[in-house]
């Protein structure tokens, strides 16, 4: 999406670990001009594809979740991360690991709102080394709805994740793909 990487060529940071900065317009101030433009793109992907529910983890994820959520006219569920495990067995929970806090957190979405009659779509706002999205893949099995697809907004290509994923048959639709961030030097998959 064109207008996305214009965005991250102006505006992002790259930071020591291969972590790209885009709190100027999505991870803490939000362009909204551009966040609905995300969001109409996300559904236009996948308009007829029976997406019944969309679904992300908190707390970067929501935004564009909503955004896509508003245009298909479907619900946005996002799972919780807590720092306790659940016992009275009320939710579907998963362990991801984040590799920018270097922290596990354990994943919970509660059974009442997810349920073997969903299509789900997963949207995040990066895709790097995929503990995010397979910790959502695996809350959705556990669910036993379908897995429609995923959209993300960056895609990290250089860590693997995202063609590994497509590899296992995973419709993976990514608005912005870095294919290295080399001495700070964004380029762009063609
Ligand atoms: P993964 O689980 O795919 O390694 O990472 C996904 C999560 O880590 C995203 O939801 C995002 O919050 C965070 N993340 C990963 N890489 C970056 C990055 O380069 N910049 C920012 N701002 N967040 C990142």
């Amino acid at each position: 999406m064109r207008q996305l990487e214009e965005k991250i060529l102006a505006e992002g940071t790259v930071l020591p670990g291969d972590i790209l900065k885009v709190g100027s317009f999505l991870n803490q101030r939000i362009d909204t001009r551009l966040l609905k433009a995300m969001g109409v793109e996300i559904a236009r992907l996948y308009e007829g594809c029976g997406v019944t529910k969309i679904m992300t983890i908190e707390a970067s994820g929501i935004a564009i979740a909503c955004a896509a959520g508003m245009e298909m006219g479907v619900p946005v569920l996002f799972a919780k991360k807590h720092r306790t495990s659940n016992v009275d067995g009320s939710v579907y929970q998963t362990i991801v690991h984040s590799f920018t806090h270097n922290e596990d957190y354990n994943v919970v979405i509660s059974r009442d709102y997810l349920d073997a009659s969903d299509h789900v779509l997963l949207v995040d706002d990066f895709l790097a080394r995929g503990q995010a999205l397979e910790g959502m893949i695996e809350l959705v099995h556990l669910a036993g709805a379908q897995l429609t697809g995923v959209a993300i907004a960056i895609e990290k290509c250089f860590n693997g994740a995202g063609d590994a994923l497509r590899r296992k048959g995973v419709r993976i639709e990514s608005l912005a793909m870095i294919e290295s961030m080399t001495d700070g030097e964004i380029v762009f998959r063609s």
